[in-house]
C-alpha cells in the first residue's frame, strides 16, 4: 500500500486523482486531502478514501468543515499554514494539483521533504523554477510531471545519454480559437474561453489553454524539468491531443508519448512510479481518429507565446511577473471585466512595467509576485 496526499482534492485534477485511487483500493492509503472552498465536495472525499487528514485553505471554514466529518475519524484543520502542513506529512507521493501561485509554498514543502512528487501544478514552476530545483536538489526530492505535455517528454526522455537529445517538441491542441479571426476572438465570452474542445479541466487553465499562454508557460516548465536549453524547446499545434509531446534525437528519432486525452493517464503514471497502474481511460482509436495533423502556432493571434518566451530567454524575475499577470489577467476575464483580447495586454503591459529584482529566497518570490498581481490589477 502506498500513502498518498493530494493537494487541490477538489479539483479537475484532483478529483481524477481521487477516481484512482477509490478504483485502486488496494494500492493507496490516503494521508491528507487539501481543497478550498467546495468543502461539501471536499468531505465526502475525505469520508470516502477514509483519509487522516483534511485540509481547507480558508481558515474561515474550518466550523463548517468539521460539521461535515462529524464522528469520523479524520483530523480536521484549516488555513494556508495548514495546507503546508499537510504537504509536510509523510507520504509515498503527494498529487500537486493547487491552481496557480498559490500552490507554491505546499509545494515546496513537499520538495523540502525529499517527497515524490506529482507536479500537476506548472505555476510554481514557473514563478520560483530556480528556487523549486535548487531545493529539489538539496532534499532530493523527485518531481514526476503530471502536465500531460511533460509527462510525455518524460516517458521518452533519455537521462542518461542528455548530449544526444536535439530538442522536446510540446504539442498543443491550439484550443478553441485555433481557427478563429481575431475579430471573432475579440468579443469571445467566458464559457466559450472554457469551453475547450479535447480535455476538460478547471478554468484558469482552459482560458490559459484559449489564449496559448497554457503553451507558454509549459515551456517554462519543461526548461525547469529537463535538462535542456531554452533554445531546445519547441512548440507545434496538434488538434487531435493525441501525441501529447516528443524528443527528438540528434540521429533523426523522434520518440512520442501518444494516448487519448484523459488526465488519468498521467496521474496514474506519477501515482504509480515506477511501476504503472490501470486506468478505465478509453484505449487509443487511431483508427477511428484516423488522421493526425500538426501545423504551427500563429505568433499573431497568440503573442502569448513570444512573451513567454522572451520571460523564459531574460529568466531571473520575468516569469514570475509573466505568471502573476496572467493570473490576474484570467481572473478579470473570467469575471467579465475584460475582454479576451485584453489578457495578451495585461500581461505585456505589466512586464514592461515591473522592475528586475534577483530572486534568492521565497520571500523575494511572494513579494515581487504581490507587486506584478497590483500593477496588473490597476492595467485590467
Ligand atoms: P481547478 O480549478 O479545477 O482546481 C484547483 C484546486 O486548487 C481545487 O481543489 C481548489 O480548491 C484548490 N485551490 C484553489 N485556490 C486555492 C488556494 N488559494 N489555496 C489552496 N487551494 C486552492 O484546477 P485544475 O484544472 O485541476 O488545475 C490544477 C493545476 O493543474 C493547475 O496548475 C493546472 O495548470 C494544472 N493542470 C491541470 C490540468 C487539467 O486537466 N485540469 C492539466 C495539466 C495541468
Ligand atoms: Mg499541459
Amino acid at each position: 500500500m502506498k500513502k498518498v496526499s493530494v493537494l487541490g482534492s477538489t479539483g479537475s485534477i484532483g478529483k481524477s486523482t481521487v477516481d484512482l485511487i477509490k478504483h485502486n483500493p488496494d494500492d493507496f492509503e490516503v494521508v491528507a486531502l487539501t481543497g478550498n472552498q467546495n468543502i461539501e465536495l471536499l468531505a465526502a472525499q475525505a469520508i470516502d478514501l477514509s483519509a487522516r487528514l483534511v485540509v481547507t485553505a480558508d481558515a474561515k471554514k474550518y466550523k463548517e468543515l468539521k460539521n461535515l466529518i462529524g464522528s469520523h475519524s479524520i483530523e480536521v484543520a484549516a488555513g494556508r499554514d495548514s495546507v503546508i502542513e499537510a504537504a509536510q506529512r509523510s507520504s509515498d507521493v503527494i498529487i500537486a494539483g493547487i491552481v496557480g501561485a498559490a500552490a507554491l509554498e505546499p509545494t515546496l514543502a513537499a520538495v523540502r521533504r525529499g517527497a515524490v512528487i506529482g507536479l500537476a501544478n506548472k505555476e510554481s514552476l514557473v514563478c520560483a523554477g530556480d528556487l523549486v530545483t535548487a531545493e529539489v536538489k538539496k532534499s532530493g526530492a523527485t518531481i514526476i510531471p503530471v502536465d500531460s505535455e511533460h509527462n510525455a517528454i518524460f516517458q521518452v526522455f533519455d537521462f542518461n545519454d542528455v548530449h544526444h537529445i536535439e530538442k522536446v517538441i510540446l504539442t498543443a491542441s491550439g484550443g478553441p480559437f485555433r481557427n478563429s479571426t481575431i475579430e471573432q476572438m475579440a468579443s469571445v465570452t467566458p464559457d466559450q474561453a472554457v469551453a475547450h474542445p479535447n480535455w476538460s479541466m478547471g478554468a484558469k487553465i482552459s482560458v490559459d489553454s484559449a489564449t496559448m499562454m497554457n503553451k507558454g508557460l509549459e515551456m517554462i516548465e519543461a526548461f525547469h524539468l529537463f535538462p535542456i536549453g531554452k533554445e531546445q524547446i519547441d512548440v507545434v499545434v496538434h488538434p487531435q491531443s493525441v501525441v501529447h509531446s516528443m524528443v527528438s534525437y540528434v540521429d533523426g528519432s523522434v520518440l512520442a508519448q501518444m494516448g487519448t486525452p484523459d488526465m488519468r493517464t498521467p496521474i496514474s503514471y506519477a501515482l504509480a512510479w515506477p511501476q504503472r497502474l490501470p486506468t478505465r481511460s478509453a484505449p487509443l482509436d487511431l483508427i477511428g481518429i484516423g488522421s493526425l495533423n500538426f501545423e504551427a502556432p500563429d505568433p499573431i493571434r497568440f503573442p502569448s507565446l513570444r512573451l513567454a518566451r522572451e520571460a523564459l530567454q531574460t529568466g531571473g524575475s520575468a516569469p514570475t511577473v509573466l505568471n502573476a499577470a496572467n493570473e490576474v489577467a484570467v481572473s478579470q476575464f473570467l469575471k467579465g471585466k475584460i475582454g479576451f483580447l485584453d489578457i495578451f495586454d495585461v500581461v505585456e503591459k505589466t512586464l514592461g512595467k515591473v522592475s528586475h529584482s534577483t530572486l534568492e529566497a521565497l520571500s523575494d518570490v511572494l513579494s515581487l509576485d504581490e507587486d506584478a498581481r497590483k500593477t496588473a490589477a490597476s492595467l485590467a
